[in-house]
């Protein structure tokens, strides 16, 4: 790890501020990201920027028709909260099937959807649940936020501050973990909203991104059997020594059809 000073800032204001001042500053949430990549000095920061302390920024509450996730929320806090598992059962599955328990206990909402792996699990439910990232400076809409590999539309002084989640219907989110990290070879999120089906597939690309042709095929009827034929193109996928793009694509398929069931089961709950 190379040096860096270290900053511990009271309030989100204070935070912002030292990110525009500091030369080479970085914001450090659960860490479960960043520190490794310090430790194997794959990346270098003048200063860091710890947001663990801040007031206000964690916790979970639901408004209405709309669920409202703090940045600095743990995994392990979504997962046993049960105002998530009564809104969205798939967002708190979903979150329990991150990582380990350490990982879990330590990484957040907001670093998760901040540092945007191609393989991370929330991405998957900010954009097939249509969620809106709110930051000291704007309101981002899922479909707007990830833009890239490890690419996302904030800004570089930029903070998230929470998570809006849109009750849906009912929804799904299945994914086919690797086996040694719980990354998502490739997972799918459904969800049947009262504007719509969205369909959202990370894992399998650059970037998390929505699958048009299912959500079609689901909005005439939600069930596994309306995506059969639904064709997947490996032309646009990943591979790497995990599995081929063509791997990636048939299991997109079948993950897709494992998370209508699962959303249609949880509609029956
Ligand atoms: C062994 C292991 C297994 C894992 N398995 C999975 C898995 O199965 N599924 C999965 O999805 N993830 C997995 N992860 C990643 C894990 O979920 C991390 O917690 C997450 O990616 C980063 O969250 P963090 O709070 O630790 O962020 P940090 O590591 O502290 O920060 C990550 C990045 O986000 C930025 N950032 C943090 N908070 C904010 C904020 N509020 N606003 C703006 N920028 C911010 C930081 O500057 C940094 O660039 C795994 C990690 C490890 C180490």
């Amino acid at each position: 790890m190379y040096e860096f000073d270290y900053h511990q800032p009271k309030s989100v204001g204070e935070a912002a501020d030292l990110l525009a001042a500091k030369d080479n500053a970085k914001l450090l949430a659960g860490g479960m990201s960043l520190l490794p990549t310090l430790k194997l000095r794959l990346a270098q920061y003048s200063n860091v920027v710890d947001i663990a302390a801040l007031e206000g920024i964690a916790g979970i509450k639901r408004d209405g028709a709309t669920l409202i996730i703090g940045a600095m929320t743990r995994h392990y806090d979504v997962a046993s909260s049960d105002v998530v598992r009564q809104a969205i059962p798939a967002l708190a599955a979903l979150a329990g099937g991150i990582g380990d328990p350490l990982v879990r206990n330590r990484g957040t909402i907001g670093g998760s959807i901040a540092n945007a792996d191609p393989a991370a699990d929330y991405p998957a439910a900010v954009l097939g649940l249509g969620a809106t990232v709110v930051t000291n400076q704007r309101n981002i809409a899922g479909d707007d936020f990830f833009t890239g590999l490890f690419e996302t539309a904030l800004e570089p002084a930029e903070i998230i501050k929470a998570v809006r989640f849109p009750v849906p219907l009912t929804a799904g989110y299945v994914k086919f973990p690797n086996p040694a990290s719980r990354f998502a070879l490739v997972g799918v999120f459904v969800a049947k909203t009262a504007g719509g089906v969205r369909v959202a597939v990370t894992g399998a690309g650059p970037c998390v991104f929505r699958l048009t042709a299912a959500e079609a095929a689901l909005s005439n009827k939600f069930d596994a059997s309306a995506v059969d034929d639904i064709a997947i193109d490996p032309g646009t996928l990943s591979s790497d020594l995990h599995a081929t793009a063509e791997y990636r694509a048939h299991a997109v398929a079948v993950m897709l059809k494992r998370a209508v069931d699962t959303a249609t089961q949880a509609a029956k709950t």
